[in-house]
């Protein structure tokens, strides 16, 4: 069987590494160093468990979706990260960083942020622990994920627009790598499965509770602990990778990685890092990224601000690459079809994010009896202004 974990050079297979300029070399060092250590340790994991419990409110309900499966055909269950506070998966990975930021001494924290979703988990832990925070954004992402750039600033961050490139996360994750290249001493809160080693593996472990969560409640509400597929998006890759964690190494259990198509993967607006890409460097690690013909990064696209990015983490280049996942694409349109659906199917308005993940199931052929868990990693209050234009409400 393969080893779908991280060796310890910080590679999934041919994927990963720590791809780094010298002057951060001795903080990733560091880290790389610590971060088992600390995570394992029983005051880590009790502080965790606690606040994961208390403040975000886990464990997250894994609800049977009746409606939804009568029409797909199959046992469909919905783990329900958007119920977290602050609203997604991120706040699993802000907590577990910050205890670790905290635990290696460090007071000013930084953070990139897409979709506004992890910057508002990072500023909100900042606050509970009294810490200094900067996020970083695109410009032309806190012009379309306003709500969430306000909450950032009432939590007490400061917002850093971003205006080179397109203006959108990879360019956030630019500058933000800039700034801790130059400040050494800030602690990079990263926000997904991506960057350079021990990042991935850090936040694949941190958001593993999540299907350590659906192995639990499957047992207690089907009487076993492995459904037949487990359906996620992917922007970078981190609420696939707590999805998936607990069952890469059941080989019943099927992956579904669901890439932003955008307006199509026969143009170039699209993030399908996986479907469009090829092998290369990007923010640090060796992954899946979309190129132009001068080799440069391309400008990726999506409606959803969250999977707007051109790289994808190392673990699921890997996954893909070695079979072990199915990859599907859902594009703008199929996305907005799905959230329309789940709401008013099941009465839960989810992230257009998380839409992507629901616009698998008409692509996939299920059998009754069949147990399909997709991840709702947020909620839809934050791309209202988009359905209302796209729906015209
Ligand atoms: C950030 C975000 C994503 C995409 O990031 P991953 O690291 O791929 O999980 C998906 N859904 C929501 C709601 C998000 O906020």
């Amino acid at each position: 069987m393969k080893n779908y974990n991280v060796d310890e050079k910080g590679y999934y297979g041919p994927f990963g590494g720590a791809f780094i300029p010298d002057e951060l070399k001795e903080n990733i060092d560091q880290l790389t160093e610590r971060y088992v250590e600390i995570l394992e340790s029983p005051k880590f994991k009790k502080e965790f468990a606690a606040l994961l419990k208390d403040y975000a409110g886990r464990p997250s309900p894994l609800y049977f979706a009746p409606r939804l499966s009568a029409k797909y055909g199959a046992r469909i269950y919905l783990k329900r990260e958007e119920l977290n506070h602050t609203g997604s998966h991120k706040i699993n990975n802000a907590i577990g960083q910050i205890l670790l930021a905290r635990e290696m001494g460090c007071t000013h924290i930084i953070a990139e942020t897409g979709a506004g979703q992890h910057g508002v988990a990072t500023a909100t832990v900042c606050a509970m622990l009294g810490l200094k925070c900067t996020i970083y954004m695109g410009a032309v992402d806190v012009e379309r994920q306003a709500l969430n750039v306000a909450r950032m600033k009432m939590l007490g961050a400061t917002v850093e627009a971003v205006t080179s490139g397109g203006a959108t996360l990879k360019d956030a994750v630019d500058v933000a790598l800039g700034y801790w290249v130059s400040h050494p001493d800030a602690y990079y809160l990263l926000g997904s499965a991506v960057g350079p080693h021990p990042f991935p593996d850090l936040v694949a472990r941190l958001q593993s509770v999540i299907s350590e969560e659906i192995r639990k409640q499957l047992l207690e509400q089907e009487g076993r602990e492995l459904p037949d597929y487990v359906i996620a998006c992917i922007g970078g890759g981190s609420n696939a990778a707590g999805a998936f964690y607990h069952f890469l190494d059941e080989e019943s259990v099927r992956l579904v990685q669901v890439e932003a198509g955008g307006h199509g993967t026969d143009g170039h607006e699209h993030a399908a890092s996986i479907t469009c890409g090829s092998e290369g460097v990007l923010h640090g690690s060796r992954s899946m990224i979309l190129f132009d013909e001068n080799g440069d990064v391309r400008e990726p696209y999506s409606i959803s601000a969250g999977l707007d990015y051109p790289g994808i983490g190392p673990l699921h280049a890997y996954l893909a690459q070695t079979g072990r996942s199915t990859v599907l694409t859902a594009t703008d349109r199929q996305a907005l079809d799905a959230a329309r659906e789940l709401s008013q199917l099941e009465g839960i308005i989810p992230a257009i994010e998380s839409a992507h993940a629901l616009a698998a199931l008409p692509q996939l052929r299920f059998r009754p009896e069949e147990v399909v868990v997709v991840n709702v990693s947020g909620r839809g209050d934050k791309d209202m202004p988009t359905y209302l234009r796209e729906f015209g409400l």
